[in-house]
C-alpha cells in the first residue's frame, strides 16, 4: 500500500475500514510492532493496518541532517528479525542516517510483506461502542486495538522566554538544522543540553562564533556509558509514566558522557558553557545581571515531546500531563487496555522501542483474544 494510489478503494469513498488493529506510525517502534503481529499470525492489510503520514519509510530518521552518519549517533539496534547489514553495507560509517536508514526499513517492511499506508495522516482517534475509528487525511479505520508509535519528532519543543516576537534573527529548532555552513559569518546563539545540542554546537563552532547557553551546568560523566546506567535510566522513566507523570528524556536522567569528540571541543575552548539567558532583545540576547551579546541566529536544541495530539479526543491524559501506564513494559494505557504506546517513555529509543513493539503486540492480542 505504500503507493497511495493502491490505497484500498474505500479511503476514497470514506468508508471506514474495518480491521483489528490499527499501528500508527511506522519508524523503529511502529516496525517492531508489526513485524511481532505478523509472528503472532495477524495479516498486514487485513487483521492490523499500519499508517504513517511520511513520504518514504525510514521514521523520522529520513529527515535528520547530513552530518548525522551511522558514525556519529549513539547506536541504532537492528529491528526484530534482520540485521541492517542485510540492507546496507555499513563498512562505510560515514554512511548518512537519513539516507541508510530509510534504506534499510524499506527493505525489511518489504521483507515481512509489511504493506505500509503511506503517505497517511491520522488527525483524530475516537472511541465509540468499542471500536476506535482513526480519521485520516485519506479516509477513515475502524479497530479494536490501537498501537500509537508516533514518536516525537513531529512536536519540537522551544520553551517560552520573553522576547522572542522582537527578535529580528533568525529562530530555528534541531529538526529544523542542515549543516553548520550555513551560518557561516553570524553568531549563533545555542541553547541546550542534550546530545544534539553539543553535536550542532561542535560543527558550528568550527565555522563560526559561537555562544552555548543551557540552564543548569551540565556534567559529563567520564568514561562510556555502561549498560547498568543505561537500565537505570530507563528505570527511571518508567516509574514516571507508570505514575502518570510526563515522561522525561532518556538523556536527562542519563546524563552526559565525555567521548573522545567532546573532549577535543573542551581541548579547543567551544565548550564554553554559559547560564540560560533572561530574554530576547531585537539584536540578540540578555542575561538577568544585564550582560548582553548580539546575535544573528537562536539555534533551539530544547527537545521534542510525544506526538499525541491525535489521541486527544480520547482523555487519556491526568491531571498531571502525563499518561498513566501499566503492563510488562509499560506499554499499555492504563484506562484504556486496548491502546499501547510504543516508543513513549522508558521506550523511546531504538532498543527500547523494539522490546516494547514485542510486548505490546502480545499483551494487545491477548486482550482482544486474538
Ligand atoms: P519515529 O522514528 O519518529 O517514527 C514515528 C513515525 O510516526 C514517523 O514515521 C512519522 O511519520 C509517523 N507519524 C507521526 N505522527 C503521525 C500521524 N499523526 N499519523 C501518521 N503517522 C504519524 N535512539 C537510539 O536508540 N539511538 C540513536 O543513536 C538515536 N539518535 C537520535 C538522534 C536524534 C537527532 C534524535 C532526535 C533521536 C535519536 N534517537 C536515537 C531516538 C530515536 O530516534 C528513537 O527512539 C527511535 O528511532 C524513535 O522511533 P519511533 O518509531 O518511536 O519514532
Amino acid at each position: 500500500m505504500s503507493d497511495p494510489a493502491a490505497a484500498p478503494t474505500a479511503i476514497a469513498k470514506n468508508i471506514a475500514i474495518k480491521t483489528e488493529i490499527v499501528v500508527i506510525g511506522a519508524g523503529q517502534a511502529g516496525l517492531s510492532t508489526a513485524y511481532h503481529l505478523v509472528q503472532r499470525g495477524l495479516k498486514p492489510g487485513a487483521g492490523f493496518i499500519i499508517l504513517d503520514e511520511a513520504p518514504q519509510a525510514g521514521g523520522a530518521w529520513q529527515f535528520r541532517w547530513p552530518s548525522l552518519t551511522l558514525s556519529t549517533v549513539n547506536r541504532i539496534h537492528d529491528l526484530p528479525g534482520m540485521p541492517f547489514s542485510d540492507a546496507v553495507d555499513t563498512s562505510a560509517e560515514t554512511l548518512e542516517a537519513a539516507a541508510a536508514v530509510p534504506r534499510y526499513f524499506a527493505a525489511y517492511e518489504e521483507r515481512f510483506g509489511l504493506n505500509v499506508a503511506r503517505p497517511v495522516e491520522v488527525e483524530t482517534v475516537t472511541e465509540r461502542n468499542g471500536r476506535f475509528r482513526v480519521e485520516t487525511d485519506r479516509g477513515a479505520f475502524a479497530a479494536r486495538g490501537l498501537v500509537n508509535a508516533t514518536g516525537t519528532w513531529t512536536r519540537p519543543y522551544i520553551p517560552d522566554y520573553p522576547g522572542q516576537d522582537r527578535f529580528r534573527g533568525r529562530q530555528l529548532h534541531t529538526r529544523d538544522y542542515q549543516t553548520a555552513e550555513a551560518f557561516a559569518g553570524k553568531h549563533v546563539v545555542i541553547v541546550g543540553a542534550g546530545i544534539s545540542a553539543i553535536q550542532l554546537l561542535d560543527e558550528i563552532s568550527q565555522v563560526t562564533a559561537t555562544t552555548w547557553v543551557t540552564r543548569r551546568p551540565p556534567v559529563f560523566a567520564e568514561g562510556p556509558f555502561d549498560v547498568e546506567q543505561g537500565r537505570a535510566a530507563v528505570a527511571q522513566v518508567e516509574k514516571r509514566v507508570r505514575a502518570g507523570l510526563p515522561p522525561n528524556s532518556v538523556v536527562s536522567v542519563t546524563g552526559l558522557h565525555m567521548t573522545p569528540r567532546i573532549a577535543a571541543m573542551r581541548a579547543r575552548g567551544a565548550l564554553e558553557r554559559q547560564p540560560m539567558f533572561a530574554e530576547l532583545t531585537e539584536t540578540g540576547i540578555r542575561w538577568a545581571d544585564g550582560r548582553e551579546q548580539a546575535a544573528d541566529v537562536i539555534l533551539w536544541c530544547t527537545g521534542f515531546r510525544s506526538a499525541l495530539d491525535h489521541l486527544a479526543p480520547l482523555y487519556l491524559r491526568e491531571a498531571s500531563g502525563g499518561i498513566t501506564m501499566t503492563g510488562r513494559l509499560a506499554t499499555e494505557v492504563a484506562k484504556a487496555p486496548r491502546i499501547h504506546l510504543v516508543g513513549y517513555g522508558p521506550s523511546a529509543s531504538t532498543i527500547g522501542a523494539n522490546r516494547a513493539g514485542a510486548v505490546a503486540a502480545r499483551e494487545l492480542m491477548e486482550t482482544l483474544a486474538l
